[in-house]
């Protein structure tokens, strides 16, 4: 018989969760503390999403997006779930690049910044000062004319050198572009300018077990393995939710799914107005992501002297295409140390670029399994510059695709940090097409990453609690009073 993931399961929650991302755990968290009854329904059989982590022959266990964040994941953390896991983040001190450009070493904070970019790229204190005052203090209500690139022109014109050491880092963090709105760049640059990097030490399988611990203290029913089918809605009013065959009921349901496969596939175009869905269709994914998980021998050391982070370049100059390419230039390597999982030998590294999801997809499986093969055998080529014969070292290698992004996590095009810019505005407007219908993800950029999911949670749980306030009432009853105002 095969296993029933919603045995027990009751008929009718407050709030269904779909979708067991940092940021629908994080809503679900925070309905439930507020006394909300939760279901969580996770389709794949961890929780976590992006925010994952596998194991491998040998007890090797990798992280997937576990690179670095801003220190305010530290506070969130502490707020929003619990201090246990709050005091496991800890800074990532040595952040290291090397490109044609320049080769150096920073705490990546504004006050190491400053002092390279006046001592070394030989710019003004003021010049310097006034970009990142002006970047600090941009928000979301903001012109959103200006595009990065015309923000480092304004600055630095003419410095391709400072653009490469400013938006690299950021690119990898949240795939944004010199193209997309400065904003967008301004409030991530800031969050990690104001402390430098964090990681969480334990790793994300050690995170998730705190987190799925916190969620049961808190009473969120929350099932892996139970892939949602459908939203159901009747007159603009959401109503239940289709899974395994089941339909149980919710007064409101947060949709932690890809926001364009909420939208089409889950709740379907018959719910919205045309004008939404013509705001939708224009919404892009952001890019997706190719990864080589390289493990050492257990007892192999790698000198801590290489970095924690490594942004490895072997382009010219910075461009999005050639970030984005098939033929990998630019990559970031990430070095994990014994330390990051204490009471453990092991040294490992993950290699990311960011990629197209099309290039891969187009692939026939002869051609996809030589490209990996090809993605593999450059990076060690790679890292056998900073660590030298590392290559004879190795345990364990493999690598994840675009097309493998999109296969665990149901995201379109494999999105590794959800959609563009303009996401944002029809993530928020959902609730206003479909009383009680939400959504909380990786979006728009700004709400991307680590924390970002985390905050967007909390923001979007609070509406979810204000909108169960007013509407005291089975699914129904709450349609109906919906209709009458
Ligand atoms: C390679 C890579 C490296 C990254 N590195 C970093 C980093 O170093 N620092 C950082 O801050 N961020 C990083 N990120 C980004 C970060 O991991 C994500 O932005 C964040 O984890 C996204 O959380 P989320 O809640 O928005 O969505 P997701 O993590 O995508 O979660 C969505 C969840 O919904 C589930 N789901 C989808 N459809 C259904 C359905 N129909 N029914 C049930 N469940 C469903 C999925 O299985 C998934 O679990 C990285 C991302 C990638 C891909």
């Amino acid at each position: 018989m095969p296993k029933d993931f919603l045995a027990g399961v009751k008929p009718q929650y407050d709030v269904i969760v779909v979708g067991g991302g940092l940021a629908g755990l994080t809503a679900a968290n925070t309905l439930a503390r507020a006394g909300h009854s939760v279901l969580l329904l996770e389709q794949h059989y961890k929780l976590g999403g992006l925010a994952s982590w596998f194991r491998r022959r040998g007890g090797h266990i990798f992280d997937v997006a576990l690179h670095g964040f801003p220190v305010g994941m530290i506070k969130s953390c502490r707020r929003y779930w619990n201090e246990r896991i709050a005091e496991r983040i800890v800074q990532l001190k040595n952040i290291r690049f090397d490109n044609p450009m320049f080769a150096l070493s920073t705490t990546f904070d504004r006050q190491d910044f400053t002092r390279l970019l006046t001592e070394r790229f030989g710019l003004e204190q003021q010049t310097v000062e006034s970009f990142f005052d002006a970047v600090r203090t941009m928000n979301f209500y903001d012109d959103q004319s200006m595009t990065t690139g015309q923000l480092f022109e304004r600055y630095f014109p003419g410095r391709a050198d400072v653009v490469r050491l400013l938006m690299e880092p950021i690119t990898f963090a949240n795939g944004s572009t010199l193209e997309d709105p400065a904003i967008a760049y301004g409030i991530v640059f800031s969050n990690f300018m104001s402390k430098g990097v964090y990681t969480f030490q334990g790793g994300t399988d050690g995170l998730m077990r705190l987190i799925a611990e916190e969620l049961a203290r808190n009473g969120v029913d929350a099932r892996p393995c139970c892939p949602v089918q459908k939203i159901k809605v009747h007159r603009r009013c959401v109503q239940a939710v289709e899974v395994a065959g089941r339909t149980i009921k919710a007064r409101a349901v947060v949709s932690n799914a890809n926001l364009l496969g909420t939208i089409f596939q889950l709740v379907g175009e018959e719910h919205f107005d045309a004008d939404y869905l013509r705001q939708a269709r224009q919404v892009r994914m952001n890019n997706s992501s190719t990864q080589v998980y390289l493990a050492l021998r257990p007892g192999e050391m790698i000198d801590p002297s290489c970095g924690d982070l490594l942004f490895s370049s072997t382009a010219p100059a910075f461009s999005t295409e050639s970030l984005l390419s098939r033929e990998v230039t630019s990559r970031t390597f990430t070095f994990y140390y014994p330390w990051m999982r204490p009471g453990t030998n092991r040294c490992l590294v993950v290699a990311s670029a960011n990629a197209r999801y099309e290039d891969w997809a187009a692939l026939g499986p002869e051609e996809y399994r030589q490209a990996k093969q090809v993605l593999i055998d450059q990076t060690i080529d790679r890292l056998e510059q900073y660590v030298p014969n590392v290559r004879s070292k190795l345990d364990w290698v493999e690598c994840s695709t675009p097309v493998t992004f999109a296969r665990y996590t149901g995201h379109l095009e494999g999105a590794s940090f959800g959609t563009k810019f303009e996401g944002l505005a029809v993530s928020r407007a959902l609730p206003e097409q479909v009383a009680g219908l939400y959504h909380a993800g990786s979006v728009g950029i700004i709400m991307s990453g680590w924390l970002g999911a985390v905050n967007y949670g909390v923001i979007v749980a609070n509406e979810v609690d204000a909108y169960l306030m007013n509407n005291n009432s089975s699914p129904q009853q709450a349609c109906r009073k919906q209709e009458l105002v």
